[in-house]
């Protein structure tokens, strides 16, 4: 397949060097110039002759401005593949511009990282036509493990901002509960033993423990490097918070985490931190 690639930022450019080893890989940056991905001069460039172009990009207005250059440069048929975690409303305001264009468009955020990025083992959630995805799923099984058919445009982000308001929720959890546990004398190994394998358990608990030298290996094992970093987790939480208000959804926990989030981030100097070093942060807190 002839691909073009637009963003080779953390993510894109260990996912185009994936593609790179199987399929004819094109890729365009206005910063980033990585090693081993033949570069076109712009992204209409990139996108010209492709069969699929994938956008891996920091923010929806950013896709929206790249979206009209590609689209109006990519061949009749070509699907326009989105794995940047962008708001709901971007998604399927593209999806509607390729489908007036006679293009396809998928939107298929990411789960996994960097490290899932590098190794081809992120999760994707797709939203989009399905003869769309079917056609891409190739592309998904060498950068990923799994990508989930989410249903129609928009639905692939519907389904990160969902996910990743359930992880801020649950990471802020796991870490107050932590501190008000080494409050009452508790020993950390004796909680994540009760709570990893009793009713409060989660993968923030079990997989990614924010408590150093409890569970497996995780950020908080190495003073916090992300990881996962704070500003990408309020990014989502603002993504999801902005959806809640679009449709009118109650999410209190969600827009607490946000605010959380916002002020460790914005005031507190966590920007650059894991986001599980919220541990830290209640640890020198006292209750308001
Ligand atoms: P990044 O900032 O490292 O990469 C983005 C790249 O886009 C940069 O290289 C930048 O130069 C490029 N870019 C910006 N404007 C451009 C334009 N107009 N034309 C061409 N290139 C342009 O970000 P990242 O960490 O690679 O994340 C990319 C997306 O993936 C984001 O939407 C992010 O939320 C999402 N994501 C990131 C992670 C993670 O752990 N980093 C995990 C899951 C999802």
């Amino acid at each position: 397949m002839k691909i073009g690639f637009i963003g080779l930022g953390n993510m894109g450019a260990p996912m185009a060097a994936n593609l790179a080893k199987d399929h004819d890989v094109t890729g365009f940056d206005t910063m980033a110039k990585p090693d081993g991905i033949s570069m076109a001069v712009s992204a209409a460039e990139a996108a010209t002759n492709a069969d699929v172009v994938i956008t891996m990009l920091p923010n929806g207005d950013i896709l929206r401005a790249v979206s009209a250059e590609i689209h109006a440069a990519m061949k009749p048929g070509a699907i326009h593949l989105d794995c940047s975690t962008v708001d709901v409303e971007s998604a399927r305001a593209v999806a509607t511009q390729a489908e007036m264009q006679g293009l396809h468009a998928i939107d298929a955020p990411v789960s996994g990282g960097i490290g899932g990025a590098t190794n081809g083992t992120l999760t994707f959630m797709a939203g989009g036509p399905e003869t769309a995805f079917a056609t891409t799923k190739p592309l998904f099984d060498i950068m990923g493990q799994k990508a989930v058919h989410c249903g129609p445009a928009g639905n692939g982000q519907a389904a990160k901002i969902c996910n990743n308001m359930i992880l801020g929720v649950t990471m802020i959890g796991t870490c107050e509960a932590f501190v008000l546990a080494d409050k009452l004398g508790l020993d950390r190994q004796a909680m994540f033993d009760v709570v990893s394998t009793s009713s409060g358990y989660s993968w923030t608990m079990n997989a990614y423990c924010p408590a150093p030298g409890v569970g497996p290996q995780s950020p908080a094992d190495n003073d916090y490097q992300p990881g996962f970093a704070a500003e990408l987790m309020l990014k989502d939480l603002n993504l999801s918070q902005m959806a809640a208000q679009a449709v009118d959804a109650d999410t209190p926990m969600g827009q607490a985490a946000a605010a959380l989030y916002r002020q460790f981030v914005e005031v507190e100097g966590g920007a650059g931190k894991d986001f599980s070093a919220m541990l830290p942060r209640f640890e020198t807190r006292r209750r308001p």
